[in-house]
């Protein structure tokens, strides 16, 4: 009755981002109820592995209690306080000095936000801030690649590059530009190595930039790993290359981190897994293992030096959010981050991912996998109509869906991302549940390919 009336008054009130609105109000919700590590629970008690730790964010699980006593504790003590003008709290200093400390690269400072869409933001702002402290204030232009995700706010979304997010929203803004996926299996030439691929969209970048004019290109944003795109690692010497181009032509180099930051990628940080020199970070998810809402951007002393100086000039630096460095959310943060290095978890994640990596690895041979691609704990498998040809299944099929939604009645969350079903379980799963993952994701493949098969769906399984 609870739970019903739940569902009803969903659909009544409450509107769901990522979501077909139409298709909502007739299937309605699935509502979660209580978490155990990396189990969540419905509310009619089904449990799942949460293979996704949410939307890649709840790394420790779904019922670390150190970090509830971590937020209790600051709630009792400070629950709120502003950083504007001079003002600050000690969470918020020590979780900005840890993070300096853990940086990949040597950064200066840290500035606080409560979303990824909001650190990106602040970055985008950040460079065309630098450049109007150097007295070039026409260099503005910002690239992204297509199927990358920066987030939804307007700056973000146009920096992201999935038509879904611009279309009908009036965006992309002018000024954003998007190169290629890095993506060999899709994106590369009958033939081409990964190297020769990576050359070519350095010199496709390259000539953007030239034909933009070096002198109105400000930064490029790259995740190591992308995520939303439906995990695609790049290229071997894909960063090596493309930040040559992006030192000739003076363009900053920002780091999305918001997914791979603190043991997403097997290591602390993504930009140590593919060995980047980031002028800027930007980090949010597991940060607090998502347990409370905080992003933080890192930066580098030269783009510090620059905001230092235009804040003294125009007598503020303009730039700020309410709940930015929340001294709750900065204390789980501190929290969260001395238990990913207390209980060695990232190396665990290291390890359990390549379990999963290798378990999905066996699953190639299966009629449905195209290719199964991956780093650490985010793993994505491609699904095709043809093996040989790459074809994908026509979208109508919807066949990804149809594989995460067999794989949800199997008690297994997965998340299709284009022709992808993409794993990223909290970083503290174990072998047994990595093991039960893979074998109710096997069985929902076997049930989808019967499903597909049964309808009169064909199949090109020659290898
Ligand atoms: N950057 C990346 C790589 C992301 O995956 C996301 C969200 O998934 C964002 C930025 C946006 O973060 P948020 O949803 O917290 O605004």
């Amino acid at each position: 009755m609870t739970s019903n009336s739940l569902r009803v008054r969903d659909v009544a009130y409450h509107i769901h981002p990522q979501t077909n609105l139409a298709l909502h109000e007739q299937v309605g919700p699935t509502v979660m109820a209580r978490g155990e590590g990396a189990y969540v629970y419905d509310d009619d008690g089904r449990q799942y592995i949460e293979g996704m730790a949410g939307l890649w964010c709840a790394a420790l699980g779904l019922s670390e209690t150190r970090l509830a006593r971590a937020a209790q504790k600051q709630f009792e003590t400070l629950p709120y306080y502003q950083n504007f003008a001079h003002r600050s709290t000690g969470p918020a200093v020590d979780l900005a000095e840890r993070l300096i400390q853990l940086a990949p690269v040597p950064m200066s400072k840290v500035l606080f936000q409560s979303s990824g869409s909001e650190a990106n933001d602040t970055a985008i702002k950040l460079a065309w801030y630098y450049f109007h402290a150097l007295g070039r204030p026409e260099k503005r232009k910002i690239i992204g690649r297509r199927r990358a995700y920066h987030g939804t706010s307007i700056a973000t979304a146009s920096l992201t590059g999935l038509p879904h997010l611009h279309r009908d929203f009036n965006l992309p803004l002018d000024g954003f530009l998007h190169v290629s996926c890095p993506h060999h299996y899709r994106e590369a030439r009958p033939g081409e190595t990964e190297e020769a691929f990576a050359t070519r969209l350095a010199e496709e970048l390259e000539a953007l930039i030239l034909a933009e004019g070096p002198e109105t290109v400000a930064a490029f944003f790259a995740e190591p790993v992308m995520g939303t795109g439906g995990v695609v690692v790049p290229p071997a010497t894909y960063f090596a290359k493309v930040q040559e181009v992006l030192r000739r032509h003076d363009v900053l180099l920002v780091v999305d981190e918001v997914i791979t930051g603190f043991g997403r990628t097997g290591a602390w940080w993504g930009t140590q897994s593919l060995d980047i020199q980031p002028d800027m970070i930007t980090c949010a998810k597991a940060l607090t293992a998502a347990y409370m809402p905080l992003s933080a951007l890192l930066v580098s002393d030269r783009i510090y030096a620059a905001m230092r100086e235009q804040s003294a000039k125009i007598g503020v630096f303009g730039h700020g959010y309410t709940y930015g460095a929340h001294p709750v959310a900065c204390a789980v943060a501190l929290e969260a981050l001395r238990i990913y290095e207390e209980d060695g978890l990232i190396d665990h994640a290291a390890r359990v991912g390549a379990r999963l990596g290798a378990g999905l690895r066996r699953l190639s041979d299966h009629p449905l996998v195209g290719e199964v691609r991956g780093i650490g704990l985010m793993w994505g498998v491609e699904l095709v109509r043809s093996k040989r040809s790459r074809q994908p299944f026509p979208a109508n099929r919807k066949m990804p869906a149809d594989v995460q939604q067999r794989a949800f009645e199997n008690g297994l969350v997965v998340r299709a991302l284009g022709d992808a079903v993409v794993f990223a379980p909290p970083l503290i799963i174990d072998d047994a549940q990595v093991d039960a993952a893979l074998d109710r994701f096997h069985a929902a493949l076997d049930g989808s390919l019967a499903a597909y098969l049964a309808g009169g769906g064909e199949l090109d399984a020659a290898a």
